[in-house]
């Protein structure tokens, strides 16, 4: 059983990583500017510690329910964990206790919230600004996107917010490609804008040049963007088993 699943994993991890250096290459990019970032939501401890030993560094989680007991199953392997879920206050104590990285910061409050608990566990959380390009910058605090995230015109101030913040370090933007609005199946145009946003926000934070955006349906058109993170879940871990 957990013979086939180790081959099931290493056959679909290769063909991720024939996809991502076939992609960079395309784009006259080296290999060694993308990271892979599997998500493996929904999938159990098991899964990750395959993963770990297929030579898998990174890791995502989008449910702190889930996310917390699954990383402290696999806390002695030399994995990075990311959060990149809609994040309540509520939940933040627990996530910094076993997030690296948290990608979907998405207002000042959560900042605050991260901020606190990061300086109380004696630790540095890297964060990324989740921008929804879908939002309506009109809307009042510069709009929010139906799946989390911040209107391009409020990125600035939320990330010098981040980088003011002790405890947290600002490295970079995430996006997840809108399925509504003037970026809908435009998935490439959404990641250029992404980049767009990214060069603003170099000026100000040269470090913060994390770039994630692409996932298994449209990681080729994040990388011709010129992602730096790629997040990809069934590609690598099959479809998942209900909603996630
Ligand atoms: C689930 C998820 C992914 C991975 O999606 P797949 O289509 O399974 O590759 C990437 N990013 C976020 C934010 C997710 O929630």
């Amino acid at each position: 059983m957990t013979e086939r699943r180790r081959d099931e994993l290493a056959a679909n991890l290769a063909d991720v990583e024939r996809r991502i250096a076939a992609a960079c290459a395309a784009a006259g990019r080296g290999r060694a500017e993308v990271t892979l970032i599997v998500v493996t939501k929904t999938f159990p401890a098991g899964d990750v510690r395959i993963l770990s030993e297929l030579g898998v560094r990174h890791v995502a989680e989008n449910r702190d329910q889930e996310a917390a007991p699954k990383a402290a199953e696999c806390s002695d392997l030399p994995l990075s964990w990311h959060f990149v879920g809609q994040l309540q206050t509520n939940k933040v104590r627990s996530v910094v206790g076993y997030a690296d990285f948290v990608q979907s910061v998405d207002r000042a409050r959560l900042v605050t919230a991260l901020a606190r608990e990061a300086v109380r566990a004696g630790r540095e959380l890297g964060c990324l600004v989740q921008v929804a390009l879908d939002a309506d910058e009109s809307a009042a605090g510069g709009g929010r996107g139906e799946r989390g995230g911040v209107a391009p015109g409020a990125v600035a101030e939320l990330a010098d917010l981040i980088a003011g913040s002790e405890g947290l370090r600002l490295d970079g933007l995430m996006t997840v490609a809108p399925l509504t609005g003037e970026y809908a199946g435009r998935q490439q145009a959404a990641f250029e804008r992404l980049m767009d946003l990214s060069t603003d926000l170099r000026t100000a934070h040269p470090a913060a040049n994390m770039v994630s955006a692409g996932m298994s349906t449209d990681l080729e058109q994040a990388v011709a963007a010129g992602a730096t993170h790629v997040r990809v879940g069934s590609a690598v871990l099959g479809v998942r088993p209900g909603l996630g």
